[in-house]
């Protein structure tokens, strides 16, 4: 039988790849261990064999044909990690570029990992914009509420669209403040 792929995604700041890791931790505890595979950093791997960065945030202003191209090559290679054991993929169900918002995951990619569960984490506009102004390590870009709350709404057509082309659930977790330790406890009674 084919390893599970579960795909999770969320603006940036909403702590996707937080509650991502701190289930992934809790389920190994329970003898259940999927392959965490970040694919921004795939892709920041195969731009940098490019020379084409320095910065992962910077991929996302690269002209749209570049970020399809590596996308696709990010895409391939977790494709490859699938066959040796279950993976979760923290990446986006779409990114804001300058050029608009591009599909994290394109059908061409789609095919590809043919994932089984593709997961939304999301709170309010407010609590993002605060979590984002407080990350230091990261070049965030600065919206206002209301354009991460759009960006929220093409996040959850994209990912239903996921769905219909593939057959994968969606599953909406909510990550609000206060309450990080309830989203993980989700997360892990989808991925058990
Ligand atoms: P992250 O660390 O998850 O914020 O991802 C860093 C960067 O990787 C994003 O800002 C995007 O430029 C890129 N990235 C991540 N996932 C995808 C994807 N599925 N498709 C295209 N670009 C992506
Ligand atoms: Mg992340």
């Amino acid at each position: 039988m084919k390893n599970k792929l579960v795909v999770v995604t969320g603006v940036p700041g909403v702590g996707s790849t937080t509650i991502t890791q701190k289930a992934m931790e809790k389920l190994s505890e329970e003898g259940i261990n999927y392959k965490m595979v970040n694919f921004g950093t795939v892709m920041f791997e195969v731009a940098q064999e490019e020379n084409l960065v320095e910065d992962r945030d910077q991929m996302r202003k690269f002209d749209p044909d570049t970020q399809k191209r590596i996308q696709k090559l990010a895409g391939r290679k977790i494709a490859e990690m699938v066959k040796e054991s279950p993976v979760v993929v923290d990446t986006h169900s779409t990114i804001k570029t300058p050029k608009g918002y591009l599909p994290g995951l394109p059908v061409w990619v789609l095919n590809e990992l043919n994932p089984d569960i593709i997961i939304v984490v999301e709170t309010s506009g407010d609590e993002i914009l605060i979590r984002r102004l407080n990350d230091e390590t990261r070049n965030r870009d600065l919206e206002t509420t209301a354009g991460i709350e759009e960006h929220q709404i093409m996040n959850r057509a994209a990912a239903m669209t996921y769905g219909v082309l593939t057959g994968a659930t969606v599953k909406i977790i909510q990550n609000k403040n206060n309450l990080l330790d309830y989203a993980v406890e989700e997360l892990i009674s989808v991925l058990r």
